[in-house]
């Protein structure tokens, strides 16, 4: 014998995105629980009987095994299983937007580690499994507000969960809506805001009570737990308009994932009419 064994780790992570590579390997861009964003390489994955083949499909959770040289870019993927495969548990079109739109989100925009004072990898890997989890197994009318709850969560991990208990400009509390039941929000401000500096400031955008319900709820994680109604289309909109924003304003490398192109209604012709 006399090799010395080659440093590596066993880990949770989930697949964000894979790639072909060369005639039959394929690169994956993992989340890892210990050590957050890794890049692996897969040797031989596209062959058919490849035991690393189930490993590069992006959305499952997994436990792998991968070199561990701090000298390279890319590691060696050597083993692993699934742990949960999202796509057996016969997701809709609306939950597989969702499901690949957050993976985009957190490939694009990675939050600072804790050795730079953000979060752990660990956390945003808890987030990310517990998305998955969620989404596999709830309803597909729970969908949307599971998926605006991880944004949330995202914005939470790079330290800009917006503000809702109080006006994030002033700090008025009480009768927050004002006489005339006006609220706003505002990405620039970082949260909820007062009629009195919505006015004043012209920055936000109006906030309807029940959106405002939507994030109190993503801010205290009871968006599953208390007897929310379901999200009609309205309601949806405003929540995605302003999260959007918000994620533009305060995320770097933030755009619209392309994922949710899937669910834009389609023109109907009557519309013309
Ligand atoms: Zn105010």
């Amino acid at each position: 014998m006399g090799i010395l064994p080659q440093p590596s780790i066993s880990t949770d992570a989930v697949v964000l995105r894979a790639w072909p590579c060369g005639e039959t390997s394929v690169i994956a861009s993992l989340l890892t629980r210990e050590l957050g964003f890794v890049r692996v390489i897969a040797k031989a994955a596209r062959r058919p009987h490849s035991r690393l083949r189930p490993l590069v499909e992006p959305g499952r959770l997994l436990n792998v095994d991968f070199s561990l040289d701090q000298s390279r870019e890319l590691q060696y993927l050597r083993s692993g299983s699934v742990d949960l495969d999202p796509l057996t548990h016969g997701l809709s079109l609306e939950q597989s937007a969702f499901l690949l739109a957050a993976l985009e989100l957190v490939d694009r925009c990675r939050p600072m580690q804790a050795a730079d004072g953000g979060s752990s990898p660990a956390d945003l890997f808890d987030v990310c499994d517990a998305f998955i989890r969620m989404l596999s197994s709830l309803s597909e009318t729970d969908s949307a507000r599971i998926f605006f709850a991880f944004e949330w969560q995202l914005l939470a991990r790079h330290g800009f969960d917006p503000e809702v208990k109080c006006c994030a400009s002033c700090g008025a509390a009480n009768g927050i809506a004002g006489v005339d039941k006006v609220q706003w929000f505002s990405a620039s401000e970082g949260g909820l805001i007062c009629s009195v500096c919505g006015r004043a400031s012209n920055v936000g955008r109006p906030l309807s009570q029940q959106a405002l319900e939507e994030f109190k709820a993503y801010d205290a994680g009871t968006f599953l737990e208390e007897n929310h109604l379901e999200m009609n289309r309205a309601l949806r909109r405003e929540v995605g308009a302003h999260l959007h924003r918000f994620l533009g304003f305060h995320l770097p490398g933030y755009r619209l994932p392309t994922a949710l192109d899937l669910l834009r209604p389609i023109p109907r012709a009557e519309e013309n009419n």
